[in-house]
């Protein structure tokens, strides 16, 4: 028997993987298997150069537990090695600059694996002794045996094994016993070997008989060779694509498309992306996206290697460049990595932009379950993003869809204002917001969808995108306003607006976080008589404000609306002008009283000019002021006398706070009662 030490010069070698490796001891078993499938692999390209002329026999990599002998045994029928194969790969090669290495890098676990093939070894996490039987393929071969107790020190010598391949046996130790379950070794070949290109056996498949699960005489094949992605996709057919999107995520509802990615050059990735239906939730932690290294599973956590929103997609990447087992920041930084993330964006961005060529008519049907994806990469990805203005579409709220350039067009001539800026409408709730919709409808404008879980951002996104264009929401302002030609005034005489103020500022109930200021305009005679309205831009920060917290100056802001008041329309008008009629004689002086304070008050302010006011002019103002106030408190409460008589005003007021929600509790019974009233 030979001993030795193996290559590696710190003693401490093994308890050093174990420890570092103790969350991922499992990963063992895709080492093993994987240099089985690797030596199977190489059996086979020898044979098929004609350099082995030998019967190449049955391939398949087994895979045995012995419960009783505390074992568990990956045979495989590869090219076997000789003693100097074993001195070589396994004795030193492995750990070569081992010590160096650990020096280097005794703090960072994960970064061990990733630069240091630990393959064979990563055996000693999980067992207290391992043998090698193994016979080489060569001519004349002499079988080897190794055995090595987790200490540097090994021996080799002769071994018993007659037909060309190995076996690696390990000695289970007892705190991973775990590893000598049955379901639990078919459970982890299921997840790292369920692709394997060579056959990997475990136990027996198993039938119902007289009552329970038996096994049969046949061998239980884990694995599929031949996953689709591995195929040329002309070889394919969409029921391919489908049936194993299936075999991956069983149960799954069907995907919209997919995929295949093949590239050579500068690294090598294979891969099929699908797309699901993202609805408004991101479930991105079912069925993930899975990553695989020439067919063996490595993860299905792929931060880092796709961007966060390419997340959103299942299916499977396999690239032999992609580091395993390293640690997520070794991997961000990885340039290859970085290729593959970008290769991966542009592909994607490149199969959208073809199905929308391909089949527009399909493309609009899919739009609304893949939208959520798109808008989520456009925002997150300025790559994306570019690539993504030619295919994204906007829906407006009759269901029909535009490119960016064909809204544009379509919008352009109608709704650009008068500072030549074009002005995209949009509802972002079809049923709240139909009355606004409607009559921006009727004047011709057309009015954006934008009801999904990330267009407040989207929004924004479109205005820094396209030029000289800007976003109102619809029930922002009164439709003649959302777009302004020219300015429109009300036609009002001074004495007529001092008493319609008066007459709906007393006619407008209290709601709770809310204040309203009336505006009088002079809008069509169909359009609505009270409209209520939100400033576009405090809206928006409110709306942030709710979902960020550092806001909250914006969001503990009362609402504030304006009340517009359309002096055009005939009910209005007649309320104005009787109500003018009934109040003028007693609001007349009235007004004139302070109309005259307040020439006096700014009097005072004008003698004093850039200078502080002296003591006498800041009283003169003081009283002035009183007196203007004194004087409207008598008007208004000589007008809301009149209003408690005429209830027009207050049911116009209510009808507007009503069609938006803001008339509740007490408010509303009163609205009911004088409504029922009316009727009498
Ligand atoms: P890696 O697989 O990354 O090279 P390993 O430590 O897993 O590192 O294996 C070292 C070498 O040992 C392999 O490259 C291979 O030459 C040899 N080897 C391991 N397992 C087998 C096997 N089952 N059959 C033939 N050779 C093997």
């Amino acid at each position: 028997m030979q001993k030795g030490n193996i290559g590696v010069t710190t003693e401490n070698i093994f308890p050093v993987i174990k420890k570092f490796l103790y969350s991922d001891h499992e990963i063992f078993l895709r080492e093993l298997v994987s240099n089985a499938v690797d030596a199977t692999q190489k059996i086979r390209t020898l044979a098929n150069f004609g350099e082995f002329k030998g019967e190449l026999g049955q391939l398949d990599v087994q895979v045995k537990v012995d419960k009783d002998a505390g074992t568990l045994t990956i045979s495989d029928r590869g090219i076997g090695m000789t003693a100097d194969d074993v001195n070589k790969y396994i004795n030193q090669i492995a750990f070569s600059g081992a010590e160096d290495f650990l020096n280097k890098y005794k703090d960072n676990a994960a970064t061990i694996i990733g630069h240091f093939g630990l393959g064979f070894y990563s055996a000693f996490m999980v067992a207290d002794k391992v043998t090698i039987n193994s016979l080489s393929y060569v001519d004349d071969a002499e079988p080897v045996y190794w055995e090595c107790d987790g200490s540097p020190k090994y021996s080799m010598g002769k071994g018993t094994r007659t037909e060309r391949g190995t076996d690696i046996t390990l000695y289970i130790d007892k705190d991973s016993s775990e590893f000598l379950d049955q379901q639990r070794i078919d459970m982890l070949l299921r997840k790292y070997c369920r692709f394997l290109p060579v056959p990997v056996v475990s136990g027996k498949e198993r039938e119902w008989k007289d009552g329970s699960w038996q096994d049969t005489e046949r061998d239980l094949v884990v694995n599929n060779t031949e996953p689709q992605w591995t195929k040329k996709p002309s070889d394919l057919t969409d029921s391919d694509y489908l049936n194993f999107y299936q075999e991956l995520y069983p149960g799954q509802e069907e995907p919209l498309f997919w995929i295949h990615l093949n590239v050579d050059y500068p690294f090598h990735l294979t891969g099929i992306l699908y797309f699901p239906k993202i609805k408004n939730n991101f479930d991105i932690n079912r069925n993930r996206i899975q990553l695989y290294c020439n067919q063996v599973f490595v993860t299905d956590s792929v931060e880092g290697v796709v961007p966060e929103f390419m997340q959103l997609l299942q299916g499977v990447i396999d690239s032999p460049d992609i580091p395993l087992n390293v640690s997520r920041s070794y991997l961000q930084a990885d340039t290859a990595v970085k290729k593959i993330s970008g290769y991966i964006t542009k592909k994607v961005a490149a199969r959208l932009d073809e199905l929308f060529r391909a089949n527009r008519s399909e493309f609009e049907k899919k739009w609304d379950d893949i939208r959520l994806f798109i808008v989520y990469g456009m925002l997150t990805d300025e790559k994306f993003c570019e690539a993504a203005m030619k295919f994204m579409l906007l829906r407006d709220t009759d269901g029909k869809y535009y490119t960016l350039d064909e809204y544009k067009t379509l919008v352009e001539a109608s709704q650009t204002n008068a500072d030549g800026k074009t002005v995209y409408l949009y509802a972002t709730d079809a049923n709240a917001q139909y009355a606004y919709i409607k009559a921006a409808n009727d004047r011709g404008y057309n009015v954006l969808l934008l009801d999904g879980q990330l267009d407040n951002h989207f929004v924004g996104l479109l205005e820094r995108k396209l030029e000289n264009t800007e976003l109102v929401r619809v029930d922002s302002d009164v439709v003649d306003n959302l777009i302004k030609k020219s300015d429109t005034n009300s036609n009002l005489s001074s004495v007529e607006l001092a008493i319609a103020t008066a007459l709906f500022e007393s006619s407008t109930p209290e709601v709770e976080k809310c204040s309203f200021s009336y505006i009088f305009k002079e809008l069509s005679k169909d359009a609505a008589p009270v409209t209520v309205t939100q400033n576009e831009y405090m809206r928006r920060m409110k709306e942030m404000a709710s979902m960020q917290p550092g806001m909250n100056f914006y969001g503990e802001l009362p609402d504030s609306y304006n009340m517009v008041v359309n002096t055009g329309n005939s009910t209005v008008d007649n309320l104005v002008k009787s109500s003018t009629e009934a109040l003028k004689d007693s609001v007349k002086p009235l007004l004139k009283q302070i109309d005259e304070q307040n020439e006096i008050a700014e009097k005072a302010r004008k003698d004093a000019g850039d200078n502080p006011m002296s003591p006498e002019q800041k009283s003169i103002v003081k009283d002035a002021e009183d007196k203007v106030s004194e004087l409207r408190k008598e008007m208004n409460g000589i007008v809301s006398k009149y209003a408690a008589q005429t209830p027009v005003a207050k049911q116009l007021v209510d009808l507007a706070l009503l069609g938006n929600g803001l008339l509740k509790g007490r408010a509303l019974n009163e609205f009911i009662d004088r409504s029922l009233k009316l009727m009498k």
